[in-house]
């Protein structure tokens, strides 16, 4: 039986511009990605808040999927709105608009039944509401967290104590580079390893992903996607999936960790195919393990004796 993860982060609803077209109160944020992606590999318990907006039939299939929500909490007002925009080349965007509405009040309360969790990800809340999130835990074993350029400008000191509290840091390339003052990116991974956790994964959009674990370094690229629609949720999707594996397999041995990595780079590749979680909602784990052969296939480096022996 695999172990549940819980995933604390925000519900929203998103606006999304790409060059290819728009969205409107598309669903999205980090609690709802992570859970459309992890769900295909283990029980999520979910806790969140929306406001008396939200219509809870768009999240039906989480619940099919085995996706607890009693910790997704309703309040009076409006859900979390996101409107972004994407460039070009889609590997950035500019946020709009960002409207807290019920999230500004959002003091996670982990039910009961979630406390014993052994894996858990918190997603791009406040540091302060994610050390609130482990102070209600029970010694969870792995612990992998998100963040962003604001935390890392703005609540400096409350990330750098729930740095020291987790095993994982899952963060893009520039969100590394602002926290550590580093522009190369594998020492900045190191130098966020000298802050706590036990690995971290830099996230580079397009340009796949680097694990640092230990004295030890993985790379793997992302899938060479030919459509994109919308790259809202990738990071998210990643964790998602990367966790959801790892709570199904309670393995964080180095091999199990980079088994992990490519699930959840497979996860992300489904996310970006379509606005919201529209194509990961009726995914199955067979897509995610066919991404993952193809992922290993084009990953593949031969040894070079090889070649040598064929010329020899
Ligand atoms: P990602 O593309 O994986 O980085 O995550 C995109 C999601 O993050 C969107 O669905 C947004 O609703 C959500 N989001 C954007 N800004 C924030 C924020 N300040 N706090 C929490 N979630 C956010």
């Amino acid at each position: 039986m695999p172990d549940s993860l819980l995933i604390v982060g925000s519900v929203a609803y998103d606006n999304v511009e790409t060059p290819g077209g728009r969205v409107e109160n598309a669903l999205g944020g980090s609690a709802l990605f992570g859970a459309a992606a992890a769900s295909l590999f283990a029980p999520v318990h979910l806790v969140g808040i929306v406001g008396t907006d939200f219509d809870r039939a768009g999240i039906a299939f989480l619940e099919e999927r085995g996706v607890d929500l009693e910790g997704l909490e309703t309040a009076e007002g409006n859900t979390f709105r996101w409107t972004g925009v994407y460039e070009e080349d889609m590997n950035n965007r500019r946020t709009l608009a960002t409207e807290l509405n019920v999230f500004a009040n959002f003091a996670p309360r982990i039910p009961d039944r979630y406390r014993r969790d052994r894996i858990v990800f918190l997603g791009n809340i406040a540091p302060r509401l994610q050390l609130h999130v482990l102070d209600q835990m029970a010694g969870p074993e792995w612990v992998a967290l998100d963040t962003m350029d604001m935390w890392i400008r703005d609540a400096a000191d409350d990330l750098a104590c729930v740095l020291k509290r987790v095993h994982m840091v899952v963060i893009n390339d520039s969100e590394a580079r602002a926290l550590t003052g580093k522009t190369n990116l594998a020492v900045a991974a190191r130098s966020i390893l000298d802050m706590g956790p036990r690995a971290v994964i830099v996230k580079k959009g397009e340009h796949g992903v680097l694990l640092a674990v230990g004295d030890e370094f993985a790379v793997l690229p992302a899938l060479p996607l030919e459509t994109v629609v919308d790259p809202t949720g990738a990071g998210d999707s990643f964790a998602g999936g990367m966790l959801g594996y790892i709570a199904a397999t309670g393995d964080v041995t180095v091999s199990g960790l980079r088994r992990a990595l490519a699930y959840g780079t497979a996860a992300a590749s489904l996310a970006v195919e379509d606005y919201s979680f529209n194509r990961l909602r009726g995914a199955r784990r067979e897509a995610l393990d066919e991404r993952y052969r193809w992922l290993r296939s084009i990953s593949f480096l031969p040894d070079p004796h090889d070649q040598e022996h064929q010329n020899a």
